[in-house]
């Protein structure tokens, strides 16, 4: 074995979910990973109905490699097929770059510092040492990790510039590859590909050639591909995730903190005592990054940032900058072959509810439902849609019946019983519910326009609730959408804490 320079050290991966779970004593669904600089949902490509054409041939090779996804992020990078280089992930392409430009004797020079560790890592790995004089090549991370700033670019050539968080900074380097540059991008970031392992390179036709000498014969698996290449149909938009992140900048500084301006969707807090506040944060279910300087942790959305911003009050032992997240609470996801839906239930709320899966109406009576129970909640999720709703909003009500099992626990305390009466125009529902843990669904409802009936019915079922719910009307929407509301007005009842006791005469449910 050829002997490693003695200062090398390797990648060093942050723990397991089930491992920090264990280290503080919680489920591991009550821990939140703001660590992986990665968006909190995968692409909404990326389910098993997408894959299903690639899965009937993973006995073969990608024979003739991916002409179809090479051509797609040429297309999307505006380059031709010839400049793109396939790897999997941007890592595989620091890996490739090192060894095809530097070996022992050589020196390579990164830009940034701090910076991602990995073209340390692959320098020394293709046995090149590692310093600023002249060197046979130059890494730059644009914009760079872990502080988020989008610094200029280096004048050095050759050049490799690692644009892994392209899309959210928008400036890319990728028109100066004629002038010895090579650009790496990966569908791990703003594409929500990470586990799938796809990036590429764009360099000058003669320099991505000599690249793709040098690489694996087949890089990426045919089920990586077909997701990149349906990630390329479905392009991002991430100025959902910039507003966050400014949203977040703004509490940290309300918080008395000094977060890094950012081009990325991560930001870096430079503090004092990182490790504390690392700990005390992971003792919430927060996971961040941890440096020995301050802290970083990618933004997800404004339910977990939240979350984040709470507990990071609470260490500092400062007013928290956001409203406080209900008590009794729960993320719950259900996975199956047609659909991937994930909940976040605080039983406690302020009516903030957003439900998510395509489904349409159905995703809007699901709103309503919650709305009218007082819960916050969040629906997101996939389904196989070209089946039509049923399987999609089949699984939203049977994914939220759980999470309501789940978050009730012994339902110890609970009024558990609920009724309401809603009228709506020319329809008017009766909803009852108990809580007791008989599961019954009661429906009549009048004018169904598809699903409604079938909905309740797997909320109650999954619930492990007595649902009866008798609607009529004119008007099947009205009629549907009563139906919700008085069920969430039943649910609102229902749930009340009410005792410390349990809500029978039996003494048990
Ligand atoms: N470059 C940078 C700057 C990164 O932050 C990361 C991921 N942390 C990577 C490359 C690796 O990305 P990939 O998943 O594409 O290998």
């Amino acid at each position: 074995m050829r002997a490693l320079p003695l200062e090398f050290s390797e990648y060093i991966w942050a723990p397991s979910t089930e491992e920090l779970a264990r280290q503080v004593e919680l489920d591991v669904s009550q821990i939140v990973r703001f660590d992986g600089n990665v968006p909190a949902q995968p692409h909404a490509g990326a389910r098993p109905g997408a894959i299903a054409p690639a899965l009937s041939d993973v006995n073969g090779y990608a024979h003739g490699g991916f002409p179809a996804l090479v051509r797609a992020i040429a297309d999307y990078a505006g380059v031709e097929p010839e400049n793109v280089v396939l790897g999997a992930g941007a890592d595989d392409l620091i890996l490739l770059c090192a060894r095809t430009f530097a070996g022992p004797g050589d020196t390579v020079a990164i830009a940034e510092s701090p910076t991602y560790p990995l073209y340390r890592i692959a320098a020394q790995l293709a046995g090149a040492a590692v310093g600023p004089d002249n060197p046979v090549v130059t890494f730059s991370c644009r914009p760079n990790n872990p502080t988020g700033e989008l610094g200029a670019l280096p004048s050095a050539r050759p050049l490799v510039v690692d644009e892994a968080y392209f899309e959210y900074a928008g400036e890319t380097a990728a028109g100066l590859i004629e002038d010895d540059v090579v650009v790496l991008r990966t569908f791990s970031k703003a594409f929500g590909l990470a586990g799938a392992r796809v990036g590429y390179a764009l360099a000058a036709a003669a320099t991505a050639a000599e690249l793709n000498r040098r690489q694996a014969p087949q890089p990426i698996s045919n089920i990586s591909a077909t997701l990149a290449l349906a990630a390329l149909r479905d392009r991002p938009d991430v100025t959902d995730q910039i507003e966050e992140r400014e949203r977040c900048a703004r509490a940290l500084a309300a918080l008395g903190l000094h977060p890094l301006a950012s081009a990325t969707n991560f930001l870096f807090i430079p503090v004092d005592e990182p490790e504390a506040i690392g700990a005390a944060l992971l003792r919430s279910g927060v996971v961040v990054r941890v440096f020995s300087d301050g802290f970083r942790f990618s933004v997800r959305d404004c339910e977990d940032d939240d979350l984040l911003l709470e507990a990071l009050a609470r260490a500092l032992d400062r007013p928290s900058p956001v409203a406080p997240a209900p008590a009794r609470r729960v993320r719950h996801l259900r996975a199956t072959g047609e659909t991937r839906i994930r909940v976040r239930l605080g039983l406690d709320g302020a009516g903030r509810v957003r439900v998510s899966t395509g489904a349409g109406l159905y995703d809007h009576f699901l709103e309503q439902l919650a709305f009218h129970a007082g819960f916050d909640l969040v629906v997101e999720g996939v389904g196989d849609l070209e089946t039509g709703p049923h399987h999609t909003a089949e699984d939203a009500a049977l994914a939220l019946g759980e999470a309501l099992d789940l978050v009730l626990g012994d339902r110890r305390g609970i009024a558990r019983y609920g009724d309401a009466v809603v009228p709506m125009d020319d329809a008017v529902a009766r909803a009852a519910v108990d809580l007791g843990g008989r599961v019954a669904a009661e429906l009549r409802i009048e004018r169904d326009p598809g699903l409604a009936g079938h909905m309740l019915q797997s909320l109650a079922q999954a619930g492990r609730l007595a649902l009866h719910v008798e609607a009529t009307g004119r008007d099947e929407h009205h009629v549907a959408e009563a139906s919700f509301k008085a069920a969430g007005r039943a649910l609102r009842a229902a749930v009340r804490s009410e005792s410390t006791g349990i809500p029978s005469t039996k003494g048990r449910l």
